[in-house]
Parts: structure tokens; sequence; C-alpha cells
């Protein structure tokens, strides 16, 4: 049988069938990605093909159909191990705010990185409207300009007073779209403002894992009763860059990626050489100063919280 797993929880998956029913599933065999090792073979969103074991209730995974892309992240205890947080992913949906608590500008910049380094569109969900003043509302409109500059769709949402919500129904129409931000700024009752009647726990400060810490979260799947899927990561407070190198990175910040050839040494690595189009645009105003700081702290490697 044919099916889209939907959730999984380690060793077992829940497989939706084409029949319309969910099988648990464990797996058969190995399926591997080339060049990175993962902890899971199998994740949320993926197609796959299981056998029906006698019991007609439960499932073995034998074939996994071929991904039109994936999210991964660094698995927290394994260092060269990632982990595959979703597959099949048409956009993701960054939901941040700029209060209680303020999403940084380097973290938005390290969701984008690895948005552009698996090829997916993505758009900024600025949630919690209700809490701004005309203060506030400048500032989201300097942080609004600095995305949409370089193509981002941004969008500003109420989860609690359901402002703007049919608009985000609009976007996720017919579309499997993830879901992602760090802990508190309303992604949870984002989802059930999508989805009345349905219920995500929210206020529930997920945990933090420090490195070296091994927490297990895994992403799940909703069904959207107007058509298309949700993928929310609960837990998952930042997606990680697995797999690119530093000379690649610029590649993955659009505003630079187009200037590269403009720089007079083709390694130029965007920091102090001269000739390089990349700075210049930075001085001139035509590159955004927060976005260069963020592609610096990731070149050298730099963690940003929040
Ligand atoms: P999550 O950790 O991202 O899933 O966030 P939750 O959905 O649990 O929300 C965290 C806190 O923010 C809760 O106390 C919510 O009531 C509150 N919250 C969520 N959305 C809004 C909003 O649009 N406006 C305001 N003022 N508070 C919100
Ligand atoms: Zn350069």
């Amino acid at each position: 049988m044919h099916g889209l797993v939907i959730k999984s929880t380690g060793s077992w998956y829940q497989v939706l069938a084409d029949n319309g029913q969910v099988y648990d599933c464990r797996i058969k065999g190995k399926f591997r990605i080339k060049g990175i090792q993962t902890t899971n073979p199998v994740a949320v969103g993926d197609n796959v093909d299981f056998e029906l074991e006698p019991n007609a209730q439960t499932g073995v995974i034998d074939h996994l159909h071929e991904r039109k892309n994936y999210i991964i992240r660094k698995s927290i205890n394994l260092s060269k191990q990632a982990q595959i947080i979703a597959a099949n992913l048409d956009q993701a949906f960054l939901i941040v705010t700029l209060a209680s608590p303020r999403t940084s500008l380097g973290f938005i910049d390290r969701f984008l990185v690895t948005a552009e380094a698996y090829d997916i569109p993505t758009c900024i969900i600025f949630n919690k409207l209700d809490l701004f003043n005309e203060y506030g509302l400048e500032i989201l409109a300097e942080y609004k300009a600095i995305y949409e500059k370089i193509g981002y769709p941004c969008y500003e949402v109420s989860a609690l007073k359901g402002t703007n919500i049919e608009q985000i129904k609009a976007l996720l129409k017919d579309k499997t779209t993830l879901f992602s931000g760090h802990s508190g700024v309303g992604k949870s009752s984002l989802i059930n403002a999508i989805l009345p009647g349905f219920s995500i726990k929210t206020g529930e400060v997920s945990e933090w894992s420090d490195k070296g810490q091994h927490t297990t979260t895994f992403a799940e799947m909703y069904q959207l009763p107007f058509g298309g899927q949700l993928i929310d990561t609960p837990g998952i407070r930042e997606l990680g860059i697995v797999d690119i190198e530093k000379e690649e990175l610029s590649h993955f910040f659009v505003e630079m990626r187009e200037r590269l050839n403009q720089c007079k040494f083709n390694n130029c690595r965007h920091i102090n050489e001269p000739g390089c189009a990349v700075i210049k645009a930075v001085e001139n105003g035509e590159i955004e100063l927060s976005r260069y700081e963020s592609y610096l702290s990731i070149y050298n490697g730099n963690e940003t919280r929040g």
C-alpha cells in the first residue's frame, strides 16, 4: 500500500494510507540520503510503500519514494549526524515576534539560509500584532522592509485576536507547509486559530536542549480541512545548517548571490577582500547591514540565540 508519513515517534511511524486509514508502521531495510548520516531514515511528509502485517492493524515500510526536498537539523548529541525534520515541503512559514519574546534578526537569517540551502520558499509571519503601539509598528515596518526588499513575503497576524488569519489560510490552501519558530512566538496559538476545534496546548515553554543533552522532538502533520497540510515542529527551536561549506554560504543570502560574480576575486570570502561587490553593496546601503552581520556570524561559526 502507498501512504504519507504524518507522524514519527522514533521507531514507529504513522502512515496515512490512500484508503484514508492511518496505520502504525515500522521500517524494514535502510533508506539513506547520500552524503549525510541521519538518525531517522523516514520523516513526516515522506511518501512510502508499506505491507500490512497479518493483524491488519500495523505495517512495515519497505520503500521510500524519492523526495522533492527535505529539511534537516543537526542532531543534538551526535554532531556528525542529522535529523530529517520533514520532507516534500512546498513552503515554510517562519513565525516571529517583535515583542514577548523578540525574535532576533540573526535567528531569522539563520532560518532563511537553511531554507535557501534546501530550496524551500519561505514567508515570514509576524505574530502578536495586537501588542504593537505606534513605535512597535514602526519597527515592524523596518523589519518587513528588510525582508520584502530581498523577496521574502511578510505577513502580520494576531493569533489571539484572529487578525489576518483568513489571509494565512489562503496561503496554506493545497500546499504542504512547515511551521517553524522559536518557543513563545505563538506558533501553537496560530495553528489553533487556523484549525478551530482542534487543540494544541499553548503557553508551554518547550524544553531548550543545550548541546549535548538528548531530547526527542518530532514533527507532526495536520490535514487542513480546506486542502493542504501543515507540519508543526514542536520543540524544535532552530533548524540547523548541516552540510553547507563556508565557501557556499554567500549563495544562500539571496542578495549576495546575485552579486557574487562581480567580486574581483572569484574565491572572495566577502570579509576584507579588495574589490568585493558584497562589501561595496553593504557600504552603499544596497545590502542591509544586519544581513551582512548575520553572514559574518554564521561564517565565523557563532551561534545566535533567540
Ligand atoms: P508557541 O511556543 O510558539 O507554541 O507559543 P504559544 O502559542 O504557546 O503562545 C505563547 C504565548 O503567547 C501564550 O501565552 C499565548 O497566549 C501568547 N500569544 C500567542 N499569540 C498571541 C497574539 O497574537 N497576541 C498576544 N498578545 N499573545 C499571543
Ligand atoms: Zn566579495
